[in-house]
C-alpha cells in the first residue's frame, strides 16, 4: 500500500471524548470514526486489524470443527417470545417494528435464531454434534457506551453455538471451545486470563470469561498466585471466617448514636472497627419486592450473588422514603432487630459475630452486644459478600490478588434451556426424543483489537503484536523529491511485496519527522528508512518497534534479515504453529 493513495488521517491531539488510551490511539492514528454514540466506522486500517483478528479466529475454529454459517440481525420478535427473554431482556434490547406492526429486534446475540435453525433441521442423533458460529454486527442499547470500541452499541461478535447429545458430548466441545479461545488470544499476543465467570442472563450450568488484563478494564478479576484458581469478583466464591473468638455473649444494650449513620462514623463514634458492625441495607428487586441484606461493617454485597440467590434479574438500593415506610426508619438506623415483613438475607460472616453493633431501628440509636440466634435470625444464610484482596483461595487457602480486566471472550454451557423453551428435540438410536444440550461461545472482535492496545502502547502509539499489526512493516523515504532515495525505495518496497511481505510505502510528501511521528502511532512492528546513508553507504536502517533496536541494513540483506525478523516476532507472539 501506497501511503500518498491511503485513505488515512493521523491526528496529533487526543480527542476530548477518548477517556482510554485505546481509544485515543484508534481515532488518532485513522484506524475508527465515530458516527454516533456507541456506533463506528472502520477505516482501511482498522479493518485490516479487524480483518486479522477475524481471520485468527477463523483459523482457530477450523481447527475445532466449528463451521462457519451467517444468520441475519433482524429477529422476529417471536422467536425471543417463545424463549421468554422478549420481556426479560429489558432496555439493553433495540427493538423495532416493520410497516405492519410487526415487532423484532437487532440481534444482541442468536440463541434463539439458531435453535430455530437448527431444531428444523436436525431430528437424529446421527446429525449432532454440531458447532457452528458467524461473525456478525450485534447490536444492545448499553446503559453507558464508552471507551471507543470496547463497550459500544454496535460491535462485531464471533457468536458460536454447539449442539450435543448428551452433558458428556457438551463437556468435550466445551474444553475444544475453551482451548481453541486460549490459542486466539494467545496469538492475538494478548496477556490474558480464563475466569470462572457467572452466567447472566444468558443461563446455564458452566462458564468462563477471557480476560485481558489492564487497568482500564471494567471487571475485576480475583486469581491466585499458588494455584491456578481465578474467578470473576462476582462469581468467586468467599470463603467462611472461623468463628472469631470465643467471647461470651454480653447483655444487649441501646446507645444513642446521636447523627453517625455510615459505618464509618458510627465505628468512630463508639471507637470500634468497621468490622464489628453489621451493615444492614434494604434493596428492591425488579419485582419491586423489597429484601434486607446483612453483612460484616467492612464487606461489600456482590449483587450478582444477590441476585442469583433471590432468582430474580435486577437488584438496587431501595430509596429512602421506601425504607421509612417499610421499616419505619431513616437509612444510617437500620438493623436486623424486628425486622418485619420483609424476607433477610444474611451473609455467612454475620452468623459467627459476637457482641456486634447493628442500628436499633430507632432514630439516633445503636444496639451494642448483638448476638445472632439469641437477638435476631435470617431467613436465608448465604454467601452474599464480594471477594476482597487477600481473602483466601477457596482451593488451596493462599491471600487472593486482584486485577482489572477487560473480558474480551465468554464460553457458556447453556444445557438445556434454549433446547427445551424452543423444542430442540432430537431422537437417539432407540427413537427417545431428548432435548439438545447447547453451549454458546462469544469473542468481541473490536473489544479484542481496544484491549490489545490497553496492552501494548507507549506514548508515542500503538505496538501492535505483529500477528494483527495492520502492516508488517513501513518503508520511510527521507525526502521523495530525491529521485534516487525513491528508487531505491519503490525497489524495496517491490521486492518485499514479491517475498509476501505486508509492507506500506510512506511515499507522502512530509518531513521525516512527521513520518517518523505517524509510522510510531500507527504501531507498524517494523519501520525501514531509507535516507541519504542508502546512497553514500548501500544500507539502510531497520527499527523494531517493540524493543526500540535499531539494526543496519545491507540493500542486498533486506528480505532475508526482515523475513528473520519477522519470524522472530511471531515466535513471540506465541503464534507459529
Ligand atoms: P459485558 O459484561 O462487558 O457487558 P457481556 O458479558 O454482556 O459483556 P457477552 O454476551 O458475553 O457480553 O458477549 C460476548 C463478547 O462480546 C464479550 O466477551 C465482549 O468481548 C463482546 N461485547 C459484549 N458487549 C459489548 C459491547 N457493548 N461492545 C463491544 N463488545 C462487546
Ligand atoms: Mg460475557
Amino acid at each position: 500500500m501506497r501511503l500518498s493513495k491511503s485513505f488515512f488521517t493521523t491526528l496529533r491531539e487526543t480527542p476530548t471524548d477518548a477517556e482510554v488510551v485505546s481509544h485515543q490511539l484508534l481515532v488518532r492514528g485513522g484506524f475508527i470514526r465515530r458516527v454516533a454514540t456507541g456506533t463506528y466506522s472502520y477505516l482501511p486500517l482498522g479493518w485490516r486489524v479487524m480483518t486479522k483478528i477475524m481471520q485468527i479466529v477463523k483459523d482457530e475454529m477450523a481447527k475445532s470443527d466449528a463451521e462457519e454459517l451467517m444468520l441475519p440481525i433482524l429477529h422476529p420478535a417471536e422467536l425471543w417470545q417463545e424463549s421468554g427473554r422478549w420481556n426479560v431482556y429489558g432496555k439493553e434490547l433495540m427493538r423495532m417494528k416493520d410497516r405492519f406492526d410487526r415487532e423484532y429486534c437487532l440481534a444482541p446475540t442468536a440463541e434463539e435464531v439458531i435453535t430455530d435453525l437448527v431444531r428444523k433441521e436436525v431430528n437424529s442423533y446421527k446429525q449432532l454434534p454440531l458447532n457452528l458460529y458467524q461473525i456478525q454486527n450485534k447490536y444492545r442499547d448499553e446503559r453507558r457506551p464508552r471507551f471507543g470500541l470496547m463497550r459500544s452499541r454496535e460491535f462485531l461478535m464471533k457468536d458460536g453455538y454447539s449442539f450435543d447429545c448428551d452433558e458428556a458430548g457438551l463437556e468435550v466441545t466445551y474444553q475444544k471451545m475453551y482451548q481453541a479461545y486460549c490459542n486466539i488470544f494467545s496469538r492475538c499476543g494478548m496477556n490474558y486470563r480464563p475466569v470462572e465467570a457467572d452466567n447472566g442472563a444468558i443461563g446455564g450450568s458452566k462458564s468462563h470469561e477471557f480476560m485481558a488484563l489492564a487497568t482500564s478494564g471494567e471487571a475485576e478479576v480475583v486469581y491466585c498466585q499458588k494455584c491456578d484458581y481465578a474467578a470473576n469478583v462476582e462469581q468467586a466464591i468467599s470463603m467462611r471466617t472461623e468463628n472469631e473468638s470465643s467471647d461470651t455473649w454480653l447483655a444487649l444494650k441501646k446507645v444513642n448514636t446521636e447523627n453517625n449513620k455510615t459505618i464509618d462514623e458510627v465505628a468512630r463514634f463508639l471507637q470500634i472497627k468497621p468490622s464489628k458492625l453489621i451493615k444492614s441495607l434494604i434493596y428492591k428487586t425488579n419485582t419491586d419486592e423489597f429484601i434486607a441484606v446483612l453483612l460484616r461493617g467492612d464487606r461489600e454485597v456482590n449483587e450478582v450473588k444477590l441476585i442469583n440467590i433471590i432468582g430474580c434479574l435486577e437488584v438496587s438500593l431501595a430509596e429512602e422514603q421506601d425504607i421509612v415506610k417499610l421499616i419505619g426508619t431513616n437509612i444510617g438506623f437500620i438493623g436486623p432487630l424486628g425486622m418485619k415483613n420483609i424476607k433477610v438475607y444474611c451473609d455467612f460472616e454475620i452468623v459467627e459475630m459476637k457482641n456486634a453493633v447493628a442500628g436499633a431501628n430507632e432514630f439516633q440509636t445503636h444496639l451494642i452486644n448483638v448476638n445472632y440466634g439469641r437477638d435476631f435470625s435470617a431467613d436465608y444464610i448465604c454467601d452474599l459478600r464480594l471477594v476482597g484482596e487477600g481473602d483466601s483461595c477457596p482451593n488451596c487457602g493462599e491471600p487472593l490478588t486482584i486485577a482489572r480486566g477487560i473480558e474480551v471472550g465468554q464460553v457458556f454451557k447453556l444445557g438445556t434451556k434454549y433446547s427445551e423453551s424452543l423444542n430442540a428435540n432430537y431422537l437417539d438410536d432407540k427413537g427417545v426424543s431428548h432435548p439438545m444440550l447447547m453451549g454458546c461461545y462469544g469473542i468481541g472482535i473490536g473489544r479484542t483489537m481496544a484491549a490489545t492496545i490497553e496492552q501494548n502502547s507507549d506514548e508515542k502509539g500503538i505496538i501492535w503484536p505483529i500477528t494483527i499489526a495492520p502492516y508488517q512493516i513501513i518503508i520511510v523515504p527521507v525526502n521523495i523529491k530525491d529521485t534516487e532515495i525513491m528508487n531505491h525505495a519503490e525497489n524495496i518496497y517491490s521486492k518485499l511485496n514479491i517475498a509476501g511481505v505486508e509492507a506500506v510505502l510512506d511515499d507522502r510528501d512530509e518531513r521525516a519527522g512527521v513520518k517518523f511521528a505517524d509510522a510510531d502511532l500507527i504501531g507498524y512492528p517494523l519501520r525501514l528508512t531509507v535516507g541519504k546513508k542508502t546512497l553514500t553507504d548501500g544500507t539502510v536502517d531497520l527499527k523494531i518497534r517493540n524493543t526500540g533496536e535499531e539494526i543496519v541494513l545491507a540493500l542486498d540483506d533486506i528480505v532475508s534479515i526482515i523475513d528473520k525478523k519477522i519470524a522472530e516476532l511471531l515466535r513471540g507472539s506465541d503464534c507459529l504453529e
